[in-house]
């Protein structure tokens, strides 16, 4: 049988890099750090391996459909597939920006909305029996919701929006935003909060999904926040460290077998929050 596998993304850095070093410490099984960029990557490993830690590198921009692809290849090849799946990866612009909201947006969803969901497309398939997926979201994306017009809020809280309806709303927040008109549109004035919202309300699209389609699998499936966490994104200010972060991602990812729950959830601080 296969060694159990757990894959990061964004692992060079930050939380991702974070949640990779308690996995080191805590996962039966091999961890995969994963990083756009190689030697940065590599770094990241021997910092781990200082540490006395041993972590797996695998090349793996989200961005890039055939990275994604061809490292969902190497999984399905290596492992017969993926037991723990961590999507970390993420971008936000600084609020001294000057880029246009209309780049922001697209840029931003982008990254943390459209490639999450290849991710998650391509490597759905490949989650065994048991496995966890953790899709590291944001506080924002309630605060998010919260700001959007009633309609779009009834939409984004509702059971039966599909994934297509979802996809189609978000490539709308950025036709408008590109416009100028996604306030009027019902969108709040943030694409790193709209991205957040598209991530967390595709995260309970898809463990839906997964209880109809593998209801015997007893895969969880869920979106987090890590809370405000000193890093290269959130700057020096924010009160937690890296492995502080880290702990509901990592709660998230080895719960432990025969779990039912959560699932389809937002969780925040290990605890489900209402969405
Ligand atoms: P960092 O900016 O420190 O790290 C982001 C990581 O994502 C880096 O490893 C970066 O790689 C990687 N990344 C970005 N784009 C891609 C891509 N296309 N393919 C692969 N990797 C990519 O941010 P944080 O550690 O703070 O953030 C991690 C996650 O946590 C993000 O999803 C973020 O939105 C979320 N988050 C963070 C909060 C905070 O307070 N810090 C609060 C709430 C959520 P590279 O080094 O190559 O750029």
């Amino acid at each position: 049988m296969s060694a159990k596998v757990a894959v990061v993304t964004g692992g060079n850095k930050g939380i991702g890099l974070a949640i990779v070093r308690a996995l080191c410490k805590q996962y039966q099984g091999e961890v995969y750090l994963t990083a756009r960029d190689a030697d940065r990557g590599q770094a990241a490993l021997e910092s781990l391996a200082s540490d006395g830690l041993k972590a797996l590198f695998r090349q793996l921009d989200i961005d890039d459909l055939n990275s994604v692809i061809s490292a969902a290849a190497f999984f399905k090849e290596k492992y017969g597939g993926v037991d723990v799946l961590v999507n970390n990866a993420g971008i936000a612009f600084k609020v001294a920006d000057t880029a246009p909201f209309a780049v922001q947006a697209e840029v931003t969803l982008k990254t943390n909305f459209f490639a999450t969901r290849d991710m998650l497309t391509h490597f759905l398939p490949l989650i065994k029996a048991g496995g966890r997926v953790v899709n590291v979201s944001s506080f924002v994306s309630c605060r998010s919701l919260n700001q959007c017009s009633p309609e779009l809020q009834q939409r984004f809280r509702s059971e039966d929006i599909t994934e297509d309806e979802l996809v189609g709303l978000m490539q709308r927040f950025v036709d408008e935003a590109k416009t100028g008109e996604h306030k009027q549109g019902g969108w709040p004035d943030t694409a790193y909060g709209v991205s957040k919202l598209g991530l967390t309300t595709l995260s309970m699209i898809l463990a839906r999904r997964l209880s109809k389609e593998r209801p015997n699998d007893g895969i969880l499936l869920n979106a987090c926040c890590p809370g405000w966490v000193r890093t290269d994104m959130a700057g020096p200010k924010a009160p937690k460290s890296p492995d502080e972060g880290a702990v509901t991602p990592v709660y998230l990812a080895l719960l432990p077998p025969g779990a039912t729950e959560p699932h389809g959830k937002f969780v925040s601080e290990k605890e489900v929050q209402t969405w």
